[in-house]
């Protein structure tokens, strides 16, 4: 496995799309690391400059403790896998594995090994006589990612690889991809823009936007404390208050007056809502926030809450324990502590 140092890489295309705008990243070796972010944020670009299909207008790449900035695509051991398969359709599957290695000069016998050997890996049984138009999608992914590791490169790059799958394949794929990854302890730089999947997969996430890099941390970090209001809204959060007035250790937000530390006007507050106790009735106390319940989905292991709070509302999330689950119209409070909050910025 290789390390990967990214430093001031910029990319643009034509006049005006700045693709990568300055990015700074360290990627440990092993590490099994997410670039999330939304469509035309730079994730693409970014991978194909690791992979050396994309030239990088500045910066400097280092893999492996070494410079490839100016390297070509097969000085470098780095491989891909891109959410369209790029498997040739009228070979076998066996055949589709070993061209890389013969591209590669390596001899018929140490072929057979090795494709045999990543074949038990990805547990690929009769399938590896078979071509390739006669496989589901689901099927073609993981050969891609057979032939992609076969060539057992420092380092695996994957380009949303499992976007184009329904749910339940998907998750599939995604428990097999980290135990691969786990056993092999190879470099990962995974691209996705589904928040979801990079919290199950990932040792740590880079959250991207407009080419920038918004944060770095593990999946916890990420989404317990994002540090401003995109990062939190891409996580999924949605109870983001403006602080209008610091006074003491109180702030005045829309749902209300809240003890909290950090946090000062012009900054958000974030509450988590599986993070509030919902109480029945209004029940005055610090950080005690009364409301209407508008809105209730049973979701069977917990329930969804929307609470009207004044001119706004909030989201709360309420595991079922088997006691009562209040419902639409009840009056309710919701209690939250200080230190479950979270201050961002703008
Ligand atoms: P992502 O993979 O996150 O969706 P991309 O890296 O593909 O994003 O694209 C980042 C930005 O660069 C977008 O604005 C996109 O339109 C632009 N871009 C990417 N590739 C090219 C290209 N070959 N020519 C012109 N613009 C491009
Ligand atoms: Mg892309």
């Amino acid at each position: 496995a290789s390390s990967i140092e990214m430093k001031g890489l910029h990319k643009r295309f034509g006049n005006d799309a700045v693709a990568l705008n300055g990015v700074d990243l360290t990627i440990r070796a092993g590490e099994f690391f997410t670039l999330l972010g939304p469509s035309g944020c730079g994730k693409t670009t970014l991978l194909r400059i690791l992979a050396g299909l994309e030239e990088a207008d500045d910066g400097t790449l280092i893999i492996g403790g070494k410079d490839v900035t100016e390297e070509p695509p097969h000085r470098r051991s780095v491989n891909t896998v891109f959410q369209s398969y790029a498997l040739f359709p009228h070979l076998s599957v066996r055949e589709n594995l070993a061209f890389g290695l013969k591209m590669r000069g390596v001899g018929a016998q140490e072929r057979e090994a090795k494709v045999a050997e990543v074949a038990n890996l990805i547990q690929l049984g009769e399938l590896v006589d078979r071509r390739i138009d006669q496989l589901s999608g689901g099927q073609r992914q993981r050969i891609a990612l057979a032939r992609a590791l076969v060539c057992e490169p420092d380092v695996l790059l994957l380009d949303e690889p499992l976007s184009a799958l329904d749910a339940g394949l998907r998750s599939q794929l995604q428990v097999e991809l980290l135990r691969v990854q786990k056993r092999l302890g190879m470099t990962f730089v995974f691209v996705t823009h589904d928040q979801q999947e990079a919290m199950v997969m990932s040792d740590r996430i880079a959250v991207l936007n407009d080419g920038n890099i918004q944060q770095i941390g593990s999946p916890r970090e990420i989404y317990e404390t994002p540090i401003n209001v995109f990062v939190a809204r891409f996580m999924g959060h949605d109870n983001l208050y403006a602080i209008t007035e610091r006074e003491g250790c109180r702030v005045t937000t829309p749902v209300g007056t809240l003890e909290l530390e950090g946090g000062s006007e012009g900054e958000f507050v974030l509450i988590r809502p599986e993070t509030l106790d919902l109480k029945l009735g209004h029940v005055a106390g610090t950080n005690h926030l009364p409301g209407r319940i508008t809105e209730r989905l049973y979701r069977g292991s917990h329930a969804e809450y929307r609470i009207a709070i004044g001119a706004t509302s909030l989201q709360a999330t309420v595991n079922n324990r088997g006691h009562h689950l209040p419902d639409v119209g009840d009056e309710v409070t919701l209690v939250v502590s200080s230190e479950d909050l979270v201050t961002l910025s703008e």
